[in-house]
Order: C-alpha cells, then structure tokens, then sequence
C-alpha cells in the first residue's frame, strides 16, 4: 500500500490589510518532502502520524511538501498556485497511491480562488481518480464548502478550539483512511448547513457539553466520525457558516439524519455560545478588583493575529498606561521595527519609543513613551499544545508599571511562557492582557484568578453583523434573525 501526504494551510481573512504572499509561507513554516521535522505543526500531524505509523501498519508513505502562513490577507495568485503545483507535481510523481492524506485549514483564500482547498482537493482528484482515498484534517474554521465534501472521502475537524486535539484527530484520520484503503469501510459524508456565523469555544458550556455528546455518538451505528465546522468569519466568500459533518460506513440515511439533528441542536444554542465581552476599562477595572494572588488574563479577540488581524493594536494598553496601572503586562505585540530599535539600544537602554497602532485603522494610535528595555531575546518561543511556536526576536519593554512583550514574527499569545520566556513573570502580575481568541485559555486559564474577553473594537468585530460582507450567501443568522423559514426548534 502507498500512502501520500502533505499540508498546505493558512486563515485568510479577506479584511485584512496584510497581504500573503510566497514569502510568508517559507518564512513561517516550510519543509518540502523529507525535512519535516518529528514533531508537528497544528496542520502538519497527519504526515508526522503516518510517518510514524507506516511500519506496523505496512504501507509506504511519501512526503510531500508541509507549509503554513500565518493567518492574515489575501494570498496572491502566484503563491497558491506555486504551492499547490508543487505538492500536486510531488502527488503525480508518488502514483499509484492508495490514499492521499491531508493537513489542511480550510478557509485559505487567494486572489482568483474562494476555495483554495476545494480547488486543490479536485485537483488531486483528477489526478488519482475515484479509487483512491483521499481524506483531510481541517481547522474547525473552515468552510465546509460543496467543493470540499464533493472531492474528498473523509473530513474530519479538530473538535476542541483551542484546538488542543490535532494530534488525536490526525491520528483517526489516518485510521480511517487506511481502513478505507483495505475496503473494510465506505465512507460516506453526510451535511447539514446550519445557516448561522458564530463563534464556538469548547473550553465553555454549551459548546463542552455539545462536544462530549457527538464524541459518544461516534463509533456506533455505523457513524465514523462527527464534525462541527464552525465557520471562519472573516471572509467575505460565499460559502461561509457553520456545518455539522456525519461521516458513516455506507450509511447516509443515518448519517444524514444525525447531521441534521446536531446541526439543529447547534442552531438553537446561537447567541449562547460565546462568552461576554467587556469594554476595556470594564475589564481593567474589574481585573484591579481582584484580591487572590493570581493575575487575571484579559483577552483582545478582536486583534487576535490568529484570525488575520495585525496584532498590534494598542487600545487595551493605552488605557492601562493612561491609568497608571501597576503589575501589568501585555503581549504579544507585533512591531518588528520597534523590536530592532530596542536591540539596537541594548539591554537596560531607556529611550523614547514609537511603537503598535500601525497596520489598521481600528489598530489604535501608536504608543509614544519613555520606555525601559528590560530584556532582549532572539529567536523567542511560545508553546501550545506540546508544539513550539516562533515569535521572532523579542523584546520586553516597560512603561511605568506596565510590561510589553514586541514580538518580530507575528502570532497570537499562546502558552504563558510568552511572557517568561522574554524575562516577564506571569505568575506576579495582576493582569496579563493577550492578544488571542480563545487559544491562550489552555495554558493560561490555569495560572489565572480569573479570564476576561474584551471588544476593543479591533480589527475583527466580534459582533458578526459589523463585518462588512457583500458576498455571502444569505439568509444567515446573526444578519437575518429566522434563516430556516421557521425555527427548528424552540
Ligand atoms: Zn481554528
């Protein structure tokens, strides 16, 4: 048996004002066949699994190409087309194959290309034909688009966001793949379109408790694997929304049934699903409240770089700094020149420094201070989820009683050893403000008193009927209150 695999991935959010191009893909994350290494990237583990599995479970792999860009905008023409050409030249190269097995996100869009994943998996398609396999792992923030489902035999998305879960849903994807392979089993993907955009953390009820309910379901009557596609917001392309996947062996009525029951089920938590969100001196001065030793994490969803936004706004801290606040700190904060000034100034250096509040016009206005270089670290890293992640060289700058972690690669906050690894205790401050949506909540919910989500009204709304869509197809909730004709169920 011959298995190939590759990843192609990135979050394209179509509003933001930071093109993709080639460059960011081999800057950020770029292994061509055979210098993958051991361990994965969030996209990239249904290679590293099978590479790992290929021995006992007697089939050969060949690697393909596994690459990510770091969510931001529109990616050009010439570099999805180059990257696409290059794994499906590498495909062509592997025939015959068995299966074909993908890490992919699922909401890449390039100029030319609303689906750049449906696209690519027809692609491969045409050129292994309908015998062979083919399946994918995709980012919950996808769209779950008729191009994807239509080109493919088996989906699956992680199910936890954060998405803590990669390595186990790789690891089922392959499973099932292989099974498939062998004819043990007939995949069959089921969908039910949910009509609705919204936002769906697992780290919270209801959407825990949903979580838990369709994982009981799998691995009976025939039912394979369930996903809930929650949809990518940030992308003005037809075919945004949430979906609920049913994947069965040959079962369609039952997996069309069950796809149709949860997706209802989804539909009537709308509204429910994501947490509070708080002005910004709300939140700070609920965060000053606090008397338990713990800081309190406050958490800017709306300049969140993991969604495509820049990650350099300066809302939150420009009212921690007006305020006069002590023991707090911020991160991370992408301005890579203002990160190579303070390199140039050196360790302890105090200079005046313009810095964030540069890359969209809801970033806020640049921080002018006094600012104290407190440490300088090349090449810094976070962790999630037992994968490291690049933030570039750093450096920790403090204004008054407020720390600022300037990161050069741009990323969302992550694991709290952002803060520790560039000389910030995190564990001694009061509040620990994050530039993330729901992913720091893993590594840091655990260090905190208590976790804050502020609208600081950046550049990803996160009230879904201020983003400026033209495209999408409607009806939709939250822009049109009853989407299905009648509600499903009360
Ligand atoms: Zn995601």
């Amino acid at each position: 048996m011959r298995v190939f695999s590759a990843s192609l991935a990135t979050e394209i959010n179509t509003f933001s004002p930071i093109p993709t191009d080639l460059s960011s893909f081999k800057e950020d994350f770029y292994c061509p066949p055979g210098t993958h290494p051991a361990e994965p990237h969030l996209f990239s583990a249904p290679l590293v699994v099978a590479r790992r599995r290929a021995e006992a479970d007697r089939f050969t792999l060949i690697e393909g190409t596994c690459t990510f860009a770091q969510p931001a905008g529109m990616v050009s023409r010439d570099a999805y087309e180059t990257l696409r050409d290059e794994i499906l030249g590498q495909l062509r190269a592997a025939l015959p194959v068995d299966a074909v097995i993908l890490g992919l996100h699922g909401a890449m869009v390039a100029h030319g290309y609303d689906d750049c994943e449906g696209d690519l998996l027809a692609s491969v398609r045409a050129i292994v034909g309908r015998e062979t396999v083919i399946g994918a792992e995709l980012d919950p923030h996808c769209h779950m688009t008729d191009a994807k489902l239509a080109n493919a035999d088996i989906l699956i998305c992680f199910k936890a966001f954060p998405h803590t879960d990669f390595a186990e849903r790789a690891e089922e994807l392959v499973t099932l793949c292989l099974a498939a392979a062998r004819r043990k089993i007939r995949p069959v993907m089921s969908v039910y379109d949910c009509r609705m955009i919204a936002s769906f953390p697992t780290s919270r009820q209801p959407m825990r408790g949903f979580v838990d309910k369709i994982k009981s379901l799998e691995g009976h009557d025939g039912v394979l694997s369930i996903s809930v596609a929650h949809c990518f917001p940030y992308a003005d392309v037809p075919e945004v929304g949430a979906k609920m996947v049913v994947v069965t062996d040959d079962r369609s009525a039952v997996g069309a049934r069950l796809a149709k029951n949860l997706g209802e089920e989804l539909f009537t938590m709308r509204g429910k699903t994501s947490p509070p969100f708080e002005e910004p001196d709300a939140a700070i001065t609920r965060a000053l409240a606090n008397n338990r030793p713990q800081p309190v994490v406050v958490a800017d969803p709306s300049d969140n770089p993991g969604g495509g936004a820049p990650g350099d706004s300066t809302v939150i801290l420009r009212r921690l700094i007006e305020r006069k606040v002590e023991g707090a700190a911020v991160g991370p904060l992408w301005d890579p020149t203002a990160v190579r000034f303070c390199f140039a100034a050196g360790e302890g250096a105090k200079l005046q420094l313009r810095f964030g509040g540069k890359t969209a016009v809801t970033s806020g206005q640049p921080i002018d201070a006094d600012v104290t270089v407190v440490k300088l670290v090349r090449n810094a890293t976070q962790t999630f989820a037992g994968t490291t992640v690049s933030m570039g060289d750093c450096a920790a700058v403090r204004i008054g009683g407020v720390d600022v972690v300037l990161i050069s690669n741009r990323t969302q906050g992550f694991g709290p050893d952002l803060f520790g690894n560039c000389g910030i205790d995190p564990a001694t401050r009061r509040i620990l403000v994050v530039k993330s949506t729901n992913h720091f909540h893993a590594g840091f919910a655990p260090i905190a008193a208590d976790v804050l989500y502020v609208d600081s009204q950046g550049p990803i709304p996160r009230d879904m009927r201020k983003v400026p869509y033209t495209r999408i197809r409607r009806p939709i909730w939250p822009l049109d209150e009853n989407p299905h004709g009648t509600a499903p169920r009360p």
